[in-house]
């Protein structure tokens, strides 16, 4: 289906939602004696569900229907919604599915001044529409409308909706060129993710170290290290003592449209002996058991904090296995391995230094993602020097010398050096 007529300021200042005019209005419509439009209200379409599947980076939304509703869409911003507009539809829905969840911040309703029904997502940010299609049942009577949205950053949103407005002739959209100089040249972006936080501690170590304090300091300094070139945007998941969700810290990389993902930890193992960085990248298939322990627990943050962590639907977990063939993975293991090197110069690495599993933070489908542990608390020497200045600094040193190898490769690739 295609986008239809429509101009986001004007949609938004004739919509408002404001339940008394809205019941009056609709009642004023539903009169007999308004021939066409109680011709249309004799048989409204029926919303008999709807459905929310997914997390804070995709979300699946399926909406069930009594027979084939005709339906347009279109972006607006301020905040980020997808609005739906239907005929004069009954709606069935129960209101305890319209609550936020993952990518969706809210889901209302209500009816237009012409009778039609219209239906507003609200995003937690930005994101993007990959498909809304409107489908007959397979099983059983009726139709139903799927959408999947992404989250992505406000530059793609704003993309979409001058795409959106360019197509309908609606609006002074701008020509190309002034779209150009309004989304310029962007910078090799990182975003560094300071592992753990809040309620989630993370590790402890002998001495009292904890996991959430190392990784934040360090994340702190590494951003320091690596915004002193004046060559790269650098953002953080979090700068403060904070718990962020797994799929909160996916969410805010493709919000930023990091060309990097790093995330930051120093965990405990239980191989006695066991000491060294460990350069971690997501997998289905884990290397070693010790990496599927780790990736068993680091999963579990969310847990932690008290959040229901419902098994996955079948589309989220298919974006896992989506995301292995994906050629960001092997842009993901190509920053893995010069981390490697680049840490082996300069702090002591584990045996087989580059290793994998199933890590849920990892799984930005096309942000290069790397998780680090610098060391392991639960080895006394490798404790002592997470707490060290100038280990510290060596180790952010290696990994900022290890970003601009990879940036390199990427903008020779890319053609933009
Ligand atoms: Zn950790």
């Amino acid at each position: 289906m295609g986008l239809v007529a429509n101009n986001g300021k004007e949609e938004r200042s004739r919509w408002r939602f404001h339940p008394v005019v809205f019941a009056l209005l609709a009642a004023f419509f539903a009169l007999p004696w308004l021939g066409v439009a109680s011709a249309a209200a004799a048989e409204p379409v029926k919303a008999i569900d709807y459905n929310m599947a997914g997390d804070a980076t995709k979300m699946r939304i399926v909406i069930n229907f009594d027979h084939e509703p005709d339906l347009r869409w279109f972006l607006l911003r301020g905040p980020n919604r997808l609005v739906i507009d239907l005929p004069a539809t009954k709606m069935a829905i129960d209101a305890k599915d319209l609550k936020a969840r993952g990518l969706v911040r809210g889901v209302r309703y209500g009816v237009l001044p012409n009778g039609s029904s219209r239906l507003v997502v609200t995003g937690k940010g930005p994101f993007l529409v990959e498909r809304l299609d409107v489908l007959k049942n397979e099983e059983g009577a009726g139709y139903r409308i799927v959408a999947d949205i992404s989250a992505a950053s406000e530059r793609e949103f704003d993309e979409a909706l001058s795409v959106q407005a360019e197509t309908t002739g609606s609006t002074v959209a701008g020509n190309k060129s002034d779209r150009v100089s309004k989304f310029p040249l962007r910078r090799f972006t990182i975003v560094i993710d300071p592992g753990h936080g809040g309620v989630d501690g993370g590790a402890e170590g002998l001495s009292g170290t904890v996991e959430k304090e190392v990784t934040l300091a360090f994340a702190k300094e590494l951003k320091d290290k690596l915004s002193e070139s004046g060559k790269y945007d650098v953002f953080m998941t979090r700068d403060d003592d904070t718990f962020l969700r797994l799929d909160d810290r996916v969410r805010i990389a493709r919000q930023h449209e990091a060309d990097l993902f790093i995330s930051i930890h120093a965990d405990t193992i239980s191989l006695k002996g066991i000491r060294g960085a460990t350069v971690y990248t997501v997998s289905d298939k884990a290397s070693d058991a010790e990496a599927q322990a780790l990736a068993d627990r680091e999963n579990l943050s969310d847990r932690l904090a008290g959040i229901e962590v419902k098994s996955d639907s079948p589309e989220v977990t298919d974006i896992l296995i989506d995301l292995i063939r994906r050629e960001t993975h092997s842009f993901s293991m190509s920053f893995a391995n010069t981390l490697v090197d680049e840490l082996g110069t300069s702090v002591g690495l584990i045996n087989n230094p580059h290793r994998f599993a199933g890590f849920r933070v990892l799984k930005a489908p096309d942000v290069p993602s790397v998780l680090v542990e610098l060391g392991y608390l639960s080895n006394p020497k490798d404790e002592a020097q997470l707490i060290d200045p100038d280990w510290r600094g060596k180790a952010a040193e290696s990994i900022t010398n290890a970003v601009a190898a990879f940036a390199s490769v990427k903008a020779a690739k890319d053609g933009t050096f």
